[in-house]
C-alpha cells in the first residue's frame, strides 16, 4: 500500500484490469490512455489486478496480461496488488461505515425490485425475522458534479437515480464500486482514465469517497472500443486476444482508436511511446 502522503503533488496513475481473459483491443485502448496520461504527467502508473469477482476469475489470466503489457512496453511503477489479498481491508471499512450508521442490510430480492432507483424499502430497518440479503449505503441528497477530461461537465443526483446502492452483495462479494474506492483512496491514485462505460460510475464513487474521507481523484473516460454490431467489446462477448507478436500494430490501432493521426513508422514499443507521449501532452495540455 502506498500512502498519499508519499506523492504529495504527483500524480498517480493506474490500470485495473479484471482477470477474466487476456487483455484485447479494447481494454488496450484504456491501458493507453491511461499510460499515456501518466507518462506525460512524470507520474506514476500502478496496476491492480482486480479479482474481487472470483467467480469471474480466471487462474492464470493476470500473468498473461502483464506479459503483454511488458510486450507493449508498458512497465507499471510499483508491485501490482491484487484485490482478493485486501478482502480484511474492505471489511474494515465496512464496519466503519456500518457503525457509523451509514450502510443498513437490504432484504429485498431481485424479482421485488422494479428497474430504476431503489426506493429505499428497507433504510429504515427490517421487519423481524427478515434477514438482510445485500447491504447498501446511504446516499446523501444532491446532484454530484465533476469534470471529466475528456467528456466535459457531469452531473449526477446519486440519491435520486441510482438510491442507496449495494457494497456487499447477496453472494457476498464485494461490489465493484467499493473496492475500486479503497484502493484508488489507499493507493494515492490522483487521476483515473479509462473507458466511458465507467463513467456512470463516476458519481456514486464521488459520494463514496467523501463519505470515507477520502479525495476523488480526477477522470477522464475514453470512448469505448465497439464491435461491428456496436457492442462494447469485451472478454463477454469474446473479443479476440490482442496479437502480442505484432506489438506495435496493436498500439497504433489503439492510438487510432483514440483519435490521432498515425505515426512515422516505427522501429519498435519503445518508439511509440517515445511518440505518443508528447503528442499526448500537447492535446491535453499537459
Ligand atoms: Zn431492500
Amino acid at each position: 500500500m502506498v500512502a498519499a502522503s508519499d506523492t504529495p503533488d504527483g500524480y498517480v496513475g493506474r490500470f485495473a484490469p479484471s482477470p477474466s481473459g487476456p487483455l484485447h483491443d479494447g481494454s488496450l485502448a484504456a491501458a493507453m490512455a491511461s499510460y499515456l496520461d501518466a507518462r506525460a504527467h512524470s507520474g506514476r502508473w500502478l496496476l491492480r489486478v482486480e479479482d474481487i469477482d472470483a467467480p469471474r476469475t480466471v487462474p492464470g489470466a493476470d500473468r498473461v496480461i502483464m506479459g503483454q503489457l511488458e510486450a507493449l512496453g508498458m512497465h507499471w511503477d510499483a508491485p501490482p496488488t491484487w484485490q482478493s489479498l485486501r478482502l480484511s481491508r474492505y471489511q474494515s471499512v465496512f464496519d466503519r461505515l456500518l457503525e457509523q450508521g451509514l450502510v443498513y442490510g437490504c432484504a429485498c430480492t431481485r424479482k421485488q425490485l422494479a428497474a430504476g432507483a431503489y426506493p429505499g424499502t428497507c433504510s429504515k430497518g427490517l421487519a423481524p425475522g427478515q434477514r438482510p440479503r445485500a447491504w447498501r449505503v446511504r446516499m446523501p441528497q444532491g446532484a454530484e458534479r465533476f469534470q471529466d477530461r475528456w467528456l466535459g461537465p457531469q452531473c449526477q443526483d446519486v440519491a435520486r437515480e441510482v438510491g442507496d446502492f449495494i457494497i456487499r452483495r447477496a453472494d457476498g462479494l464485494w461490489a465493484y464500486q467499493f473496492v475500486v474506492v479503497i484502493d484508488d483512496g489507499d493507493q494515492g491514485v490522483t487521476d483515473v482514465v479509462r473507458g466511458a462505460d465507467l463513467l456512470d460510475s463516476t458519481a456514486r464513487q464521488r459520494v463514496l469517497a467523501r463519505l470515507l474521507g477520502l479525495q476523488a481523484p480526477r477522470v477522464m473516460h475514453v470512448p469505448l472500443v465497439l464491435d461491428e454490431a456496436g457492442h462494447k467489446l469485451s472478454k463477454q462477448n469474446h473479443a479476440p486476444p490482442l496479437d502480442s507478436r505484432n506489438a506495435p500494430a496493436a498500439l497504433e490501432k489503439a492510438w487510432r482508436h483514440l483519435g490521432f493521426d498515425p505515426l512515422p513508422p516505427l522501429a519498435g514499443v519503445a518508439d511509440f511511446w517515445a511518440e505518443a507521449v508528447p503528442r499526448w501532452a500537447a492535446r491535453f495540455n499537459i
